[in-house]
């Protein structure tokens, strides 16, 4: 009886002891062992960055990010993807939330003032999704009409700015609620980029109801974001993007989640080039 209270004892100790090893370990980057990552990704865009019901992930972002960590050290079981909504990105980078965001996450200035980007590794457009029998044709037409973006998006920023600053924009904070908005008729459009709009209108439970318009309302280079200063990680991050479209994992990752939506992506681009 006493030896079997000292033995369960000592058990419990071993498990405190090995679960705060493995807890002191889980903020660590040196990327060896049983270190984790965490890294942002979107929950709600499919064919980008899903969360699916059975809690795994999945989406174009989520293949480059598992190939960018593997190139960092880490195994798929060593990531723990986080979401990071459009308006939480920089901020989650400046205090170490996360290592890097591959999350639908377009390089600009205003950005690049607050954080590094690697890449880019996608050239999207943005572009408007409207109701099947919609007679919204472009930009401008939005001018007057009630319409759907996400705060701390270079898609609503845009509107503001140049597309059509007359609209009535209402920005939410992921673009599943605007997608809801369409639905529901509150709003007339959604506007973000073509890659996300085309997961949406391809899912089972809006087919035939939306379309895009088709128009390339600007262009949206994919960076990975990685924590300002963080040379280091953004040059290891090129290298390993550049070798995942020299070994041909960049097309199947776009082959798998672009084609089931239809969406006509860009050829690969060049790291360090942004198309203006
Ligand atoms: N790519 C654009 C951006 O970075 C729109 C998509 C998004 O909100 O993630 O703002």
């Amino acid at each position: 009886m006493k030896l079997r209270k000292v033995t369960a004892a000592s058990a419990a100790v071993l498990a405190l002891t090995l679960s705060a090893t493995a807890c002191g370990g889980g903020d660590k980057d040196s990327g060896s062992g049983g270190d984790k990552v965490k890294v942002g990704i979107k929950y709600d865009q499919p064919g980008i960055g899903l969360k699916e019901p059975d809690g795994s992930f999945s989406g174009f972002d989520v293949d480059v990010a598992t190939y960018v960590a593997k190139e960092l050290g880490y195994e798929p079981k060593q990531i723990e993807f986080v979401e990071t909504k459009s308006a939480d990105r920089e901020n989650a980078l400046s205090r170490g939330d996360v290592k890097f965001i591959v999350a639908s996450y377009s390089i600009n200035d205003k950005r690049k003032a607050k954080v590094d980007f690697a890449g880019p590794y996608l050239l999207a457009h943005q572009d408007l999704l409207v109701k099947t029998d919609s007679k919204i044709a472009k930009g401008a037409d939005l001018n007057g009409k009630n319409l759907c973006s996400v705060a701390g998006s270079t898609s609503a920023q845009n509107v503001k700015d140049k597309i059509a600053p007359q609209a009535n924009l209402k920005t939410l904070g992921g673009y599943s609620e605007c997608l809801a908005a369409l639905q529901s008729g509150s709003v007339d459009a959604v506007t973000t980029d073509d890659s996300i709009l085309a997961g949406y209108a391809a899912q089972d439970k809006f087919k035939g109801k939306f379309k895009l318009v088709g128009e390339k309302l600007s262009n949206e280079n994919y960076g990975v974001g990685v924590k300002k200063g963080d040379k280091a990680t953004v040059d290891k991050i090129n290298a390993a993007l550049k070798k995942m479209v020299e070994d041909k994992s960049w097309q199947k990752a776009v082959d798998k989640n672009f084609g089931p939506a239809g969406y006509k992506n860009e050829p690969a681009p060049k790291i360090g080039v942004i198309v203006k």
